[in-house]
């Protein structure tokens, strides 16, 4: 029942008009009582009555208003709070000071009241969960989105991810080729020893999301991780339905099941991510190697070689060419075929990035023709190299079905600025120069440019 649009102002209402109601009745209720009349209806008796009646029902209206409308008072304020940091919030963070005491409401009663405190209180932190889930979903899409190159991607990923669920260690461990191989890893000792374990390939074939809980005086050996974590995760990267690889996940306290909600959807996003990535770094690599050998072509080759020789021009540091051609290859492909011939291309160019140092790389400059690119190498590192490559491709056997092949080469080298020239095609051509030289002077040897 309402009168007005305030229920206070309709209590007052309620209350003094039953006040008054109380003050008119009273003197009849006391004449039934048997209290004579001439001291019942009299003006004075019968105003005072009213008056009490009266002020009974003010007093009533204060009260109530002093301890109820207090209590709603302060919920609306605190309602009122929450809505306007929902609408200034730009970031989860400002609002996250609302889960502590500025926005909570205290429960200090076992009523209805205190029932919507609590009601209040559980929607605030819901509302807290939900847009801590949401920022960390959205910044993690942006991360994602800004990476296209794998290592990068892996990285970046793996570590905002740790930190979000706060643990030690975790691994990216990506499939390629029927193998597995440590995209990025953090925490982990030696990440390598992961790809040992027997049940990586079970984790990845049964494409569902393991989790171990270990004890904590359990021996870890054998285990995926060195850390010592109370529970090991691991995640599958599906795109499509098709597995990409592994997150693993050691954590030495215990992941929430909020977070692996959020962690689910951030690992959608990061499939999505990886598989763009995968594909990227595959045609990046169509572009950049040769099909037969794996090793760079030679358009993208020699573009590399243009960047090493002016950083060696630009730091004095000294670099390397060893030019090297397969002698009388012809005669492989006419005795054994061009297949067989293809096979012991495969073989030489193995060899020569077994050869190669860290830093190092080798190019197919012609058919049978490859440069190995030397940064840091001088004449001395380059014959030391050539020498070594050359008797390595001596000592190897490729077998086929009915022979044993063997081939040798011949090397040119050159070093930059020992040999001083004014770029980079004067330096492969000294090469070529000396590899001719080592042609002419009877094959299978290293030759430093004249
Ligand atoms: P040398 O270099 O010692 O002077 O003699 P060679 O017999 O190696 O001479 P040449 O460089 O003229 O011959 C290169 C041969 O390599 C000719 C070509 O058929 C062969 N060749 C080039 N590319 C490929 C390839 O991709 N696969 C195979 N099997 N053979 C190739
Ligand atoms: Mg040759
Ligand atoms: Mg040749």
């Amino acid at each position: 029942m309402r009168i007005t649009k305030k229920i206070f102002v309709d209590l007052a209402i309620f209350m003094i008009g039953f006040g008054l109601v109380i003050g008119i009745v009273f003197p009849y209720f006391m004449l039934m009582m048997g209290i004579p009349k001439a001291y019942l209806l009299t003006f004075p008796f019968a105003l005072s009555c009213i008056v009490a009646g009266v002020i009974v029902g003010l007093v009533n209206i204060i009260l109530a208003k002093t301890v109820v409308g207090s209590k709603i008072a302060l919920m609306a304020d605190k309602m009122s709070l929450v809505a306007d940091k929902i609408d200034q919030a730009k970031t989860f963070d400002q609002l996250q000071g609302c889960n502590e005491d500025e926005c909570r409401l205290e429960i200090d009663s076992e009523d209805e009241l205190g029932r919507g405190a609590n009601s209040f209180n559980t929607l605030l932190k819901a509302l807290a969960d939900a847009l801590s889930a949401e920022g960390t979903i959205r910044s993690f899409t942006a991360l994602m989105s800004n990476q296209i190159e794998l290592e990068a991607l892996t990285k970046g990923s793996l570590t905002y991810l740790l930190d979000f669920l706060k643990a030690e260690a975790g691994a990216i461990i990506l499939e390629r080729g029927g193998e597995f191989y440590v995209a990025s890893s953090f925490g982990i000792k030696d990440a390598n020893t992961i790809l040992t374990n027997p049940n990586l390939w079970k984790f990845f074939e049964k494409r569902e999301v393991l989790k171990l809980s270990l004890d904590k005086d359990l021996e870890i050996d054998g285990l995926l991780l060195s850390i010592v974590p109370r529970e090991v995760y691991s995640f599958p990267l599906l795109y499509k339905e098709v597995p990409l690889g592994l997150l693993i996940v050691g954590a030495t306290k215990e992941i929430s099941e909020r977070q692996l909600q959020t962690l689910e959807m951030c690992i959608q996003s990061l499939s999505i991510s990886l598989n763009n990535s995968i594909t990227y770094d595959q045609l990046q690599k169509l572009a950049a190697n040769d099909p037969l050998t794996g090793l760079y072509n030679r358009r993208f080759g020699l573009h590399r070689l243009s960047e090493e020789y002016s950083r060696a021009v630009r730091s004095q540091m000294p670099l390397g060419i060893l030019m090297f051609d397969i002698d009388h290859f012809k005669r492989v492909n006419d005795t054994y075929g061009h297949a067989a011939g293809d096979r012991v291309l495969i073989n030489v160019a193995k060899i020569a990035t077994m050869a190669a140092r860290k830093g190092d790389f080798v190019i197919r400059y012609g058919g049978e023709e490859f440069i190995m690119i030397l940064p840091g190498a001088g004449k001395k590192d380059c014959l030391f190299i050539g020498e070594r490559l050359r008797h390595m491709v001596e000592e190897s056997v490729v077998q086929t079905a009915e022979a044993q092949m063997k081939v040798t080469i011949s090397v040119g080298l050159v070093s930059y600025p020992e040999y001083a020239v004014e770029d980079e095609h004067a330096l492969t051509k000294a090469a070529d120069e000396a590899l001719y030289l080592a042609k002419e002077r009877g094959r299978n040897m290293v030759i430093y440019a004249p």
